[in-house]
């Protein structure tokens, strides 16, 4: 037994239910069942979050995505899907070997809120953000 759960379920010392595996990815469904369905992607390789993954891994974990998707919403007749990732304990992350949420909804009404505010754009203060951002992509 590691102190990760999700190695621990990788290497089966902990049970799961689990939907789709390959050598480098596994899918099965989160114990908390936000919605029927809610599953979790996660890589094999033990990685934090996604700020901590190299594209190699990130291209293995999201590249499995769609697929698993689909697969959840055809088999659980949902007519749609959140997609979610949580970084970092403020951001809601309380597991930390990385992982994407899949999370299945039924109706608009199912008490699950995820809305973005919107604000008055102050395209000066935008514009010298977005700089800051683009400079430390092209570092
Ligand atoms: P986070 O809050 O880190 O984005 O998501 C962690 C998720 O892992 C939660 O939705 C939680 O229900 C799920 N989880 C925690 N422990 C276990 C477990 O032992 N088995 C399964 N299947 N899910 C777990
Ligand atoms: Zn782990």
């Amino acid at each position: 037994m590691t102190d990760c759960i999700f190695c621990n379920i990788i290497a089966g010392e902990i049970p799961s239910c689990k939907v789709y595996e390959d050598q480098e990815v596994l899918a099965f469904l989160d114990i908390s069942q936000t919605t029927p369905g809610h599953t979790l992607v996660i890589p094999k390789e033990h990685v934090r979050n996604i700020l901590d993954m190299s594209e190699s891994t990130a291209s293995v974990l999201f590249s499995r995505v769609p697929k698993i998707a689909r697969a959840v919403q055809k088999a659980m007749d949902a007519p749609a899907m959140n997609i979610i990732n949580n970084n970092e304990p403020i951001a809601g992350q309380t597991v930390f070997h990385a992982h994407v949420h899949l999370v299945p909804r039924y109706s608009e009404n199912d008490g699950i809120n995820i809305t973005y505010s919107v604000h008055e754009p102050d395209f000066n203060i935008l514009g010298k953000m977005a700089e800051q951002i683009a400079q430390e992509v092209r570092a």
